[in-house]
């Protein structure tokens, strides 16, 4: 059991990639708060107990962390806003920051003490592909808390290091979950959005929630003790050039 004996809280679990590490962190042995905006969705988890948790909602994903007091914080909760610079509207702008950016400072600034307190931990936040690592069409503010969210890592990564306290991110390329399909139905041709999305992965398709969550397992255990401030990247070859 890779993860025994360590607690983690993990946002947006009830769906997607979050819900894919919720169940690798149990299988791996980890005690689990799992947390989503929408507490239905984590019904099925085999957890004891299931909490309601809008991430953008500061005082309460505050208490919930301190409550949880985490060795592994997940920070999985973001939004893909669709669009070009002209088309982005100051709205979205604030609210893919509030939710893909200022929710990971709030929960990382919730979980600290604990992990200064306990001489070390892990902090995995999800950004992704989409960045500063490479643009894809049409993701302007997507992209930019994307890119926010890797340096946010990186800083916390070089003020903590001497603390035992690594913080990575993870920047998948396309995976499946099921904002995936909502937004290949958005483009009006889901088969034509599909093999657009599949083509620009090399390795001809797209990932699974899975792979994200064994790369998550990895870097919440002590078995990555020498990696921090990394933006880990989960693409298939998208990137590579
Ligand atoms: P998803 O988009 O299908 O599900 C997201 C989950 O987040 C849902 O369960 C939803 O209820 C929850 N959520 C939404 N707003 C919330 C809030 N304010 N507070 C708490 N929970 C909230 O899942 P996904 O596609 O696996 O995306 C998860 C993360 O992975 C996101 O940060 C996303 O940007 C990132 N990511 C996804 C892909 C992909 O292709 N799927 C690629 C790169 C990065």
């Amino acid at each position: 059991m890779r993860l025994q004996g360590k607690t983690a809280f993990v946002t947006a679990a009830g769906q997607g990639i979050g819900r894919a590490v919720v169940q690798a962190y149990l299988a791996e042995g980890a005690t689990v708060t799992a947390s989503d905006i929408n507490g239905d969705l984590l019904e099925g988890l085999g957890l004891a107990e299931v909490m309601a948790l809008d991430v953008t909602d500061k005082a309460a994903l505050t208490r919930e962390v301190n409550a949880a007091k985490p060795d592994i914080l997940v920070n999985c909760a973001g939004i893909v806003h669709g669009g070009t610079l002209a088309e982005a509207s100051d709205a979205e702008f604030d609210f893919a920051m509030n939710l893909n950016v200022r929710a990971q400072f709030h929960a990382m600034q919730a979980a600290l003490p604990h992990m200064l307190e306990r001489g070390g931990g892990s902090i995995v936040n999800i950004a992704s592909v989409a960045s500063s690592i490479l643009a894809a069409p049409g993701r302007f503010i997507y992209g930019t808390s994307k890119a926010a969210v890797i340096g946010m890592t990186k800083s916390v990564a070089v003020d903590y290091v001497k603390a035992g306290i690594r913080c990575n991110c993870i920047c998948p390329g396309t995976v499946d979950s099921p904002s995936l399909h909502d937004r290949l139905r958005a483009t009006g041709d889901y088969d034509a959005a599909l093999k657009a999305f599949i083509a620009r992965q090399p390795m001809g398709r797209i990932g699974t929630p899975e792979e994200v969550a064994a790369l998550a397992v990895y870097l919440g255990s002590d078995e990555s003790g020498f990696t921090t401030g990394q933006a880990h990247i989960l693409d298939g070859g998208w990137a590579a050039g």
